[in-house]
């Protein structure tokens, strides 16, 4: 392979790994051009006239997932879909608390459990499904779980997860009155960011638990929940502090419990305080006075 060559596989692997694929299988080139060895054997392309060296006719090699992520096991692939639009209004009818609790018990136990989709699956301890009250009229999201989370198999019950605590009895209402899940529902190692091919092979759990439970806000906390289910690359601060929509389903993001955390400063607080005050208003709810 000559040195431009190799520059142009270089650049194309960096731009894969850039895109979190690292673990998605190459797809295969089926126009075109033959892609294997074999077959540009049986079948070799005419050089162009003038042409310049034509791209490899490699499968690009997919880089282990240990290289991104240590600790990480090969076999397991993240499978993703793509995510419904975030205008996309819901077909089903309502469900009765009943045929809620049946699907999400039978989603938890048949799918979500058992689930080996991607790599986080080999090093949890526990799925964290998530929990609350399925009728409820406030739907938080977070990131994933921590370790706390990942040794109990409940979300938010380490140190963001009290304040999440506060936040909420803030608003006059119980933890028990809202509903409470994740982005995806095993922790990743380290606590980092979970992967794009992760995120994208776990939120159709999410979205089928928000469709099942219907409520009528959702509050994003932080960053990788809120620009996942607005499907943007805008930041926290263009999209805090105003409302969004998820399928019809008002959305508001605001700050991440474990940055108010490490910023627990008054402007921080009061944008979350604001945020969660728009979110009462919306629903009709009383507002309590608060001092942040
Ligand atoms: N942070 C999250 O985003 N989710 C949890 O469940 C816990 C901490």
């Amino acid at each position: 392979m000559d040195d431009p060559t190799k520059a142009r596989v270089r650049l194309y692997l960096r731009s894969e790994r850039a895109r979190g694929l690292n673990a998605v299988p190459a797809r295969e080139q089926t126009e075109g051009r033959p892609f294997s060895a074999a077959q540009e054997a049986a079948n070799p392309t005419p050089p162009e006239p003038n042409a310049v060296e034509p791209a490899p006719r490699v499968a690009p090699k997919a880089a282990s997932p240990q290289a991104l992520f240590p600790g990480a096991v090969p076999h397991v692939k993240a499978t993703g879909f793509a995510p419904i639009p975030v205008d996309q209004p819901f077909s089903a009818p309502l469900l009765s608390t009943d045929e809620k609790r049946q699907r999400l018990t039978a989603m938890n136990e048949k799918e979500v459990r058992l689930c080996t989709r991607c790599r986080l699956c080999e090093t949890r301890t526990n799925t964290v499904f998530g929990e609350g009250d399925i009728d409820a009229k406030i739907f938080f999201i977070g990131e994933g779980p921590g370790e706390t989370e990942d040794q109990t198999g409940r979300p938010f019950v380490g140190r963001a997860g009290e304040l999440l605590n506060k936040m909420i009895a803030g608003m006059g209402l119980a933890r028990e009155q809202v509903y409470i899940a994740n982005i995806v529902k095993c922790r990743p190692p380290n606590n980092r960011v979970p992967a794009p091919d992760e995120v994208a092979t776990c939120t159709p759990y999410l979205e089928r638990q928000i469709e099942i439970i219907r409520p009528s806000a959702i509050v994003t906390l932080g960053l990788p929940s809120t620009q996942y289910m607005l499907q943007t690359k805008l930041s926290m601060g263009r999209m805090r502090g105003q409302f969004h929509a998820w399928r019809g389903i008002p959305l508001m993001p605001t700050y991440h419990p474990a940055y108010v955390l490490r910023n627990p400063t008054y402007e921080t607080r009061s944008a979350v305080w604001s945020d969660l005050k728009q979110v009462l208003a919306k629903l009709g709810l009383p507002i309590p006075k608060k001092n942040v």
